[in-house]
């Protein structure tokens, strides 16, 4: 083949074994703790061989796990990918392997929330600062902010619940001029936004979400271009006994292979929603950065090329929590709960889960995050529909 294959397809072939286990499709779920060697000689010979793949001890992961590093490095673009247990893992691996003592670390006031709490209370504990800033902060704003300590700038987006874009590109570069290491929780841009085209140093990728696809995995990923990166932030991740299931890796790896069609899908259906949401006069504000007229939809439009069925949705400020709450109770195809980029719809009320050191960015009103999955869109709007009637007899009658 002449030209390189484009991404969707690769998805149908990176990972796979060829004709080496009896030509079946997918690569067998490895399983191990002691590697076996036939003599001491080539057991030394192996040790510290990580990097070049070879294995010594279960921990430092097996085929089952090199065959998903490989599929979501492509995915994400970069050189190399690992594998940890969580998406919260991807966060605090690189966070740890970045920063000693006596640094400092900004991060994204929309920062994902147990990101948040992993920064306020372990990061100080090991003697690093941690400040914030405005997610949609100028450039300038954010320069002003770097003290001479400062060695990590995070970046999320669009960020958790209240789905502010950042200006990417502006940010890795200032990072680059300031010489800091830009981090990206890329996990609503998968496969939509290429980190490192746009100046990201280390991505991160809850593969807990569209890559699983299920419902049903956890799994997390930091994804680098360079060796010098990898290095450090693999080493950091067996320093820490960071280790995931091969079991899970091999579901992860079996939600790659249908991603791009269902994200394709959900995010088809999550506009027609999100549109026929923002038409109803109970809703004051729909924050959905793949939609028209959205906040943040410039940005979209300018660096991404798709994007996560996940959005928020605010209501006038008339209807009171207890109302919202009884609506979001009556729908019958919405699931009531955390996480999304399952295959199924959920609404989450944002309620207090929000931290923010400055306030939260949307107007005043109860909020709803919706996660739209592969349901007919039609089904979900009739139950929205019925729903909504029931809000809006509530608080006017
Ligand atoms: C869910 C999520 C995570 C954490 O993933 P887990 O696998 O649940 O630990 C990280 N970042 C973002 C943006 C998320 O939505």
């Amino acid at each position: 083949m002449t030209k390189t294959p484009s991404l969707r397809t690769r998805l149908s072939h990176l990972g796979r074994p060829g004709h080496h286990i009896h030509g079946l499709v997918n690569p067998p779920v490895h399983r191990g703790s002691t590697v076996l060697y036939p003599d001491v000689a080539t057991r030394d010979a192996h040790r510290g061989q990580v990097f070049k793949r070879t294995l010594t001890y279960g921990l430092e992961g097996n085929h089952t796990h090199m065959a998903l590093e490989d599929v979501v490095a492509a995915i994400e673009g970069g050189q190399h990918a690992v594998i940890v247990p969580t998406g919260l893992a991807a966060i605090t691996t690189p966070l740890i392997a970045y920063l000693k003592a006596g640094d400092h670390v900004l991060l994204p006031d929309s920062f994902y929330g147990a990101g948040r709490e992993f920064s306020d209370d372990m990061l100080p504990r090991m003697g690093v600062a941690c400040s914030y800033y405005r997610p949609s902060a100028p450039v300038a704003e954010v320069e002003a902010l770097i003290l001479p300590n400062t060695r990590v700038l995070y970046l999320e987006s669009p960020g958790s619940y209240t789905f502010e874009m950042q200006d990417v590109p502006a940010l890795t570069a200032l990072a680059k001029r300031r010489g800091l290491v830009s981090m990206l929780d890329n996990t609503w841009g998968i496969l939509a936004f290429q980190p490192f085209e746009h100046g990201v140093d280390v991505s991160i990728q809850a593969l807990t979400k569209y890559v699983s696809g299920h419902s049903d995995v956890m799994l997390g990923a930091v994804i680098v271009n360079t060796e010098a990166d990898w290095h450090i932030v693999r080493e950091t991740a067996l320093l820490l006994g960071m280790y995931a299931s091969p079991d899970d890796c091999w579901l992860a790896l079996r939600g790659a292979r249908t991603m791009a069609l269902r994200l394709e899908r959900q995010l088809a259906s999550a506009i027609e929603v999100a549109e026929w949401l923002a038409a109803r006069p109970e809703v004051q504000e729909v924050r959905f950065p793949a939609l028209p007229g959205s906040a943040g939809h410039e940005i979209w439009k300018r660096d991404f090329t798709g994007g996560a069925s996940l959005f928020g949705v605010v209501f006038q400020p008339g209807y009171r929590t207890a109302a919202v709450n009884a609506m979001v109770d009556s729908l019958e195809l919405f699931g009531i709960g955390a996480s999304w980029g399952g295959y199924e719809s959920l609404a989450l009320p944002v309620g207090t889960s929000l931290t923010r050191s400055f306030g939260s960015t949307y107007p005043q009103g109860e909020a709803v995050r919706f996660h739209v999955g592969l349901e007919d869109p039609a089904d979900l709007i009739a139950d929205l529909d019925q729903a909504m009637q029931k809000l809006s007899a509530n608080t006017l009658g």
